[in-house]
């Protein structure tokens, strides 16, 4: 395969970087380093199968030339994090919007294969036990304060799914849950480095909201092996699939299980969503992936626990 990893600089880019270069695959980066970072990619620096392009997806000539030269584009660069999405909503919605249509269109003209990343957040504010691919998605309700990350990948999916339609080429959606593991950072609201960050600091560990909203943490391990399944399962194609783990934690319940698993001294604070995000912010009380799609197509069974993938992050600090 000759790889195409937009935001391979990032946090889940990096990984899929490291497993494709690692089975043979020719790999190039274009990431514009906003919040990826080249120190995510050190260890293939001296790689023969891997290239780093610095530039963006908005660039149309560039990203045009790069899809021109593989056969295969996994397109993850977006604008992320809490603070990025709710402080610059139009940056957020140009780079996911703009960006995925540039590079979506781009290997439909070059008849590359395409998987696209989206998220749990396109089910807005559902908080049904265990959502599968058909539950009520973003536009008929969405969060507010999260409108322009959340819309604007919902948006991608429509657009990936119309190019594959219209044009045959090959196309995966991946609706990722909160995926986690090494080199993600807590830098811009990523709740799991965070706690650990301030834990073995024995810092606070600040909790927003009243700790009671849940979450599904999947490992960046059993993910990024599956995003490649799938690109090589035809029925997969023009389909969003859900992508995550099974252990379901309160943010609360996760703050115990970081301060008991590095044997930290940090008490828990708890800080109300406005005073962290602003006024109006709200957040989606559960998320819960039905991963039973993926079970079908690709035989999908996370294998990491939540202490596991916790113990992961501690070891790589
Ligand atoms: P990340 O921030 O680590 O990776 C995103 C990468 O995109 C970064 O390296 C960043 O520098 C790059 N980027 C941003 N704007 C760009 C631009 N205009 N041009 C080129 N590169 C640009 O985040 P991540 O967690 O690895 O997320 C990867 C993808 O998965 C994103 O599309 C994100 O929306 C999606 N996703 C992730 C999760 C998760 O739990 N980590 C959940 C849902 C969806």
């Amino acid at each position: 395969m000759k790889a195409l990893v937009t935001g391979g600089a990032g946090f889940i880019g990096s990984h899929l970087c490291d497993y494709l270069t690692a089975h043979g695959h020719q790999v190039t980066v274009l990431d514009d380093l906003s919040t990826g970072s080249k120190e995510n990619l050190v260890q293939l620096s001296d790689a023969p199968n891997f290239e780093f392009v610095e530039g963006s997806i908005l660039d149309t000539a560039l990203v045009d030339s790069l899809v021109g030269s593989c056969d295969t584009v996994f397109h993850l660069a977006a604008a992320v994090g809490v603070h990025t999405i709710v402080d610059k909503p139009l940056e957020s919605l140009r780079t996911n919007l703009h960006g995925t249509e540039n590079v979506v269109d781009a290997a439909a003209r070059h008849g590359a294969r395409i998987m696209v990343a989206s998220t749990s957040e396109v089910y807005g504010k559902n908080d049904a036990d265990g959502l599968s691919e058909d539950a009520d998605r973003i536009l008929g309700s969405p969060l507010k304060s999260r409108w322009s990350y959340a819309a604007a990948k919902g948006l991608d999916e429509l657009v990936a799914y119309v190019y594959g339609k219209e044009t045959g080429i090959p196309t995966v959606i991946t609706r990722f849950f909160n995926i986690v593991g090494p080199r993600q950072t807590g830098r811009y609201g990523m709740v799991v480095p965070r706690f650990v960050g301030q834990a073995m600091a024995n810092e606070p560990i600040t909790v927003y909201g009243d700790g009671s909203q849940r979450r599904c943490f999947g490992s960046v391990f059993d993910v990024v092996p599956a995003v490649v399944k799938l690109m090589d399962t035809p029925e997969a194609y023009n389909q969003a699939v859900n992508l995550g783990g099974l252990e379901e934690v309160s943010i609360r319940g996760l703050a115990e299980r970081v301060i008991e698993l590095t044997g930290s001294d940090s008490t828990i604070e708890y800080i109300p969503y406005e005073k962290a995000y602003g006024e109006g912010y709200e957040d989606m009380r559960r998320r819960m992936p039905d991963t039973s799609l993926a079970r079908e197509l690709i035989g999908y069974e996370p294998t990491l626990r939540l202490d596991d993938i916790i113990n992961s992050i501690i070891e790589s600090k």
